[in-house]
């Protein structure tokens, strides 16, 4: 994936004002990348800071790690649990000091090849310790990267995971890859946390993809959850002396208190075309044709797939339209093209206005 600077730019402004000093930030010592890495895994950051900092004290480097007794290594980390995390990482010490003359690899493979070091770690080690464009998706990562670009594809299983590495290779300038690691998983951490983001002081909110489809707290999709139920929608771009109609649902459902092209979901059985007519009916009382097609989007939504049908639609011979009857809206209007820019509108709606942007029935 090409590196989107709209992404980057706010991000890594945001992460030189924000960051957290933590001490394996003083300076990039591989070895205090590589061991903050190992023992912040399933640790919470204080406690992980505490053990990092008695951890140091005794064995500031590579070096004196290796040398030291395993109970040793293990007495010190006593109270972090997953003790086999601590053996790995006395023996991955080890193996350092005998296979690589005492320093940190810096390629990927014989970084893999060492005990207890994953593809996210080594690619933390190679990002943060040796500056090296190379991705680094933790479970923060993941959730920032998901919602960013409302992905409904698990990023646990192959293809998801070589997504996510591509999306975040998106989010990292050539060559600065140490801060924009770290800065992913810093607004994970701060500010686009599971439950409780904090989208009003997000740097990215204005590009967020899931805040727009109203979808947060459902990405990421993790396994277990993927299960996908199709949705056939029929949708109906009503056209009148150049301008088109727009409703605003109720304050409720997913797409509530958005603006929307009158539509809905499909019957079984039923036509596309024919839903647009019958949705449009039950939900303004108007009576209209439906014309050409227009587009299909295709759009996933927390569990559903939607495969929405848009059709060009009008009155008989252009008649004028009568006012509408409400029954799904609180708001309606007839805008011009360029006025949807200015309406908040459902991700795939929005894809539908950006499809008639370009169609050339929409010219002029
Ligand atoms: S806008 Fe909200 S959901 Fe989107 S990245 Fe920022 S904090 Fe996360």
């Amino acid at each position: 994936m090409v590196h989107d600077p709209r992404l980057s730019a706010p991000l890594l402004h945001w992460f030189a004002a924000s960051r957290r000093a933590l001490p394996w930030r003083d300076g990039h010592d591989p070895y205090r990348v590589w061991l903050s890495e190992v023992m912040l895994q399933q640790t919470q950051m204080e406690r992980g800071v505490d053990y990092f900092l008695r951890f140091t004290r005794r064995f500031p480097d590579l070096a004196s790690l290796a040398a030291a007794d395993e109970a040793e290594v293990l007495r010190l980390w006593e109270g972090l649990g997953y003790y086999r995390r601590a053996r790995n990482l006395h023996l991955a010490a080890r193996l350092m000091v005998e296979r690589h003359g005492g320093r940190v690899p810096d390629d990927r493979e014989a970084l893999r090849a060492l005990p207890g070091v994953g593809d996210y770690t080594a690619g933390a080690v190679l990002a943060i310790a040796y500056n090296r464009d190379e991705p680094a998706v933790d479970a923060n990562a993941e959730r920032v990267l998901a919602r960013l670009h409302d992905v409904a594809d698990s990023p646990r299983d192959a293809k998801g995971r070589r997504l996510f590495r591509e999306l975040a290779l998106g989010i990292t300038p050539p060559g600065r890859a140490r801060e924009a690691v770290q800065a992913v998983m810093e607004l994970g951490a701060l500010v686009c946390t599971p439950r409780a983001p904090r989208c009003e002081a997000c740097p990215l909110s204005g590009e967020c993809r899931a805040l727009a489809a109203g979808v947060v707290l459902e990405r990421p999709v993790l396994p277990g959850q993927a299960r996908v139920t199709p949705i056939g929608m029929g949708t109906a771009v009503i056209r009148h002396r150049g301008l088109v109609f727009v409703q605003r649902r109720l304050d409720r459902g997913v797409w509530g208190g958005l603006w929307e092209f009158p539509g809905g979901q499909m019957e079984p059985g039923e036509h596309p075309r024919d839903t647009a007519r019958r949705e449009v009916r039950e939900e303004t009382g108007f009576e209209v044709e439906i014309r050409d097609k227009l587009a299909v989007i295709r759009h996933a939504y927390t569990r559903y797939r939607v495969t929405m049908h848009a059709f060009l639609a009008g009155f008989p011979e252009d008649s004028d339209p009568p006012e509408p009857v409400l029954t799904a809206a609180q708001e309606w209007r007839w805008t011009s093209l360029e006025g949807l820019a200015g309406l908040t509108l459902p991700a795939p709606m929005r894809e539908l206005a950006q499809a008639m942007a370009r169609d050339p029935r929409f010219a002029g």
